[in-house]
C-alpha cells in the first residue's frame, strides 16, 4: 500500500474513533471533553507513530518499556503525552518514572513504594491509576478489589505519587454488551473508595474501554479510553 493511503486512512480511523466518542459521550448525557483518548502504539513502528502524532493523537500507551523508551527519545519535541499501560515490573520503576505523564498500571505496595523513591530522586510527583482485576481471573495482573482499598490507604502516604483512580482490563468477550458489568464494577469501586478512604487527591479517572468496547465503557463512565486496533488497524 502506498505511504499516503495508509496516512490517510489512520486519519479516516482516527476521525471515526473521535466521533464515535463523541456521540456516544452525547447520547449518554455526559460531556465528550471528559473523555479520553489514549491512542495505543504498542509494536507501532517510529514511522507509524508519526504518523499518528501528524493526524492529531495528544496521548499515547505503551506496554513495554524498552519499545516506548526508543519513541518517546525520538518524539520528545513533539507536545504528546506518554501513559504507561502494561504490566509494570518493579525493577523498570526507574525507567517509567522518568518516560511516563500517567502510569496505570500500579497493582502492588511494592511498586508503588518503589515508583515513589525513584520519583522522589527526580523530584517529580508521578501520576498513577490503580489496576484493578474486577474480574477476578486468575491469569491477570491488577489488585483485587478489596487489595484496591488497602493499596490507596497507604499510597496516600507517599509523597512522591498521585493517585487519579482506577483503570481495568476485563475478560476478553466478542459481545461487548458482556463487558458492561465489569465496566460498572469499576465505576462503583471509585466511588465507594472515595467515600470510605478519607483522601485528598482527586481520584476521578476510570481508564476501561478498548478498540472493541469503548462505547460501552462511555456509558459507564470511562474517563480515559485506551484504543490500538481502531486507529492503527489489527497489530502484526
Ligand atoms: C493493547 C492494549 C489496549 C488496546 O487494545 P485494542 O483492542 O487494540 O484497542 C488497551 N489496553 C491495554 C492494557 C492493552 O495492552
Amino acid at each position: 500500500m502506498q505511504v499516503d493511503t495508509k496516512v490517510k486512512e489512520l486519519k479516516y480511523r482516527l476521525e471515526n474513533v473521535e466521533n464515535r466518542i463523541r456521540k456516544s459521550a452525547i447520547d449518554c448525557q455526559r460531556d465528550p471533553q471528559s473523555i479520553r483518548l489514549v491512542t495505543v502504539s504498542k509494536t507501532m513502528s517510529t514511522k507509524r507513530v508519526k504518523e499518528a502524532i501528524d493526524a492529531g493523537v495528544e496521548i499515547l500507551g505503551e506496554n513495554y518499556i524498552q519499545e516506548a523508551r526508543e519513541k518517546i527519545d525520538r518524539f520528545s519535541s513533539y507536545p504528546v503525552s506518554w501513559h504507561f499501560i502494561g504490566h509494570l515490573q518493579t525493577n523498570k520503576a526507574k525507567y517509567a518514572v522518568r518516560l511516563f505523564d500517567l502510569i496505570h498500571s500500579v497493582d502492588s505496595l511494592k511498586l508503588a513504594v518503589e515508583l515513589n523513591k525513584q520519583a522522589k530522586k527526580i523530584d517529580k510527583v508521578q501520576d498513577i491509576l490503580i489496576q484493578v482485576n474486577v474480574g477476578q481471573e486468575v491469569s491477570k495482573t491488577g489488585a483485587s478489589p478489596e487489595e484496591a482499598f488497602d493499596l490507596i490507604k497507604n499510597i496516600d502516604r507517599l509523597e512522591n505519587l498521585c493517585l487519579r483512580g482506577l483503570m481495568t482490563m476485563p475478560p476478553f468477550f466478542n459481545a461487548p454488551q458482556k463487558v458492561r458489568p465489569y465496566f460498572s464494577s469499576l465505576c462503583d469501586l471509585r466511588d465507594r473508595i472515595k467515600a470510605v478512604i478519607q483522601t485528598s487527591i482527586p481520584m476521578n479517572e476510570l481508564s476501561m474501554g478498548m478498540t472493541n468496547d469503548f462505547e460501552v465503557a462511555i456509558e459507564e463512565g470511562a474517563t480515559l479510553l485506551r484504543i490500538g486496533t481502531a486507529i492503527f488497524g489489527e497489530r502484526n
